[in-house]
């Protein structure tokens, strides 16, 4: 059993995978070919934002965000505790100050409560100035901007939307990358829509920082000439491979894996039922686009001893995330290590995620409920 099935959903798309691949190679326009623009004006028409650019990974288009906003030293950037590496590395990265907030443990979102607070206790302590907000759309839930929103206008904070995990979401009908100020997302293989490699994009509606994003990621440039460099930048494009690959993806995607994976989280729902697990809860007015399928275990389940149990049954499982953020090793001996978040360490104790993608047979979640029972 695979737990994302990157090769049945290539034998389905083989024919125009192929075809999309092929005429990259004869026209031999490996870079800013004319599929990453065509890809760039479909992401942003679905997303429903002015401005897509792609660039080569998810974890560059959160730092690239930033470096438009100039956010570095003295700058407290809050960021809940439980989400993958990258949504503290980039703050950290441009030297400011990230601040892991506590999340909720139903949609394993960031706490707006949580976020209200400790935005209070920083401009308490005077020792940072509070900047901005990375919201993570985690497992491919958008995070609750209806409470997040008002708070970050409240405090002058820029929302920073990490929708790497969060691409094809919505909440009342407005889809996931256009909650941001600027939005990101990753199309790493593995997340709702993936490439062949690494690559990312990120979203916005504000022209000025649309035009500094397309310089940046171009070492500088000015918007006339490659190589009149007004501006340190960086090299961080999405390769003309990775744009053809991901135009039938998004296809495919948009027409049917969307609904298809939806259909899967159903069918977990149901059968779940009553087996005394907790399931992810999505609100009304949200659809996720299932990164992952995620339960928590009661405490006194052996989650190593289930996961070897499950393995035995060719039954792949992970755990996202082990580690809270602020306990994580390259925060130690920083502000950012001092986080009060007793959610987050819990979810990381019983969280484990299940085999989730949109080929997934009914059959087969059948089969992975009745082996954890
Ligand atoms: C995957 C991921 C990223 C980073 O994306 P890459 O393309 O792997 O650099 C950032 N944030 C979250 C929440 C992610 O899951």
């Amino acid at each position: 059993m695979q737990f994302r099935d990157l090769k049945k959903q290539y034998d389905v798309l083989k024919e125009s995978i192929d075809r999309s691949i092929s005429s990259v190679l004869s026209s031999a326009h490996f870079i800013s070919g004319v599929q990453v623009a065509e890809l760039e004006e479909k992401l942003a028409e679905y997303v429903g934002v002015r401005h897509c650019i792609t660039c080569a990974n998810g974890t560059d288009a959160l730092t690239i965000a930033l470096m438009v906003w100039g956010v570095g030293e003295g700058d407290a950037v809050f960021v809940p505790d439980f989400t993958f590496f990258s949504s503290g590395e980039c703050p950290a990265g441009v030297g400011a100050t990230p601040i892991f907030v506590d999340v909720d443990a139903r949609t394993y979102n960031i706490d707006p409560v949580k976020l209200e607070e400790t935005i209070l206790k920083v401009q308490k302590e005077k020792k940072y100035r509070p900047k901005a907000v990375v919201t993570v759309d985690l497992f491919g839930l958008p995070a609750d901007y209806d409470a997040i929103r008002p708070i970050c206008e409240k405090y002058g904070l820029l929302i920073l939307e990490d929708g790497a995990q969060g691409f094809g979401g919505s909440l009342h009908g407005k889809r996931a990358c256009s909650f941001g100020n600027i939005s990101t997302t990753s199309f790493f293989p593995a997340k709702p829509l993936g490439c062949y490699g690494d690559g990312g994009a990120i979203f916005t509606d504000n022209d000025e920082w649309a035009t500094l994003i397309r310089s940046i990621c171009v070492h500088g440039k000015s918007g006339k000439d490659k190589y009149d460099n007004i501006r340190l930048g960086v090299n961080s494009r999405l390769d003309t491979l990775q744009a053809a690959i991901l135009l039938p993806k998004f296809e495919a995607f948009k027409t049917y894996e969307l609904d298809e994976v939806n259909q899967a989280a159903d069918w977990y729902n149901e059968k779940m039922a009553g087996t005394g697990l907790v399931l992810p809860a999505i609100a009304d007015g949200f659809v996720s686009s299932w990164a992952q399928y995620t339960v928590q275990l009661p405490e006194d389940i052996d989650r190593t001893k289930l996961q070897g149990e499950l393995k035995k049954e060719d039954i792949p499982t992970m755990i996202y995330y082990r580690k809270p953020m602020h306990c994580q090793g390259a925060f130690a001996g920083t502000d950012s290590a001092n986080a009060d978040c007793p959610v987050t360490e819990r979810l990381c104790r019983t969280v484990l995620s299940l085999p989730m993608h949109p080929y997934l047979m009914e059959d087969v979640v059948g089969a992975v409920i009745k082996a954890i029972q």
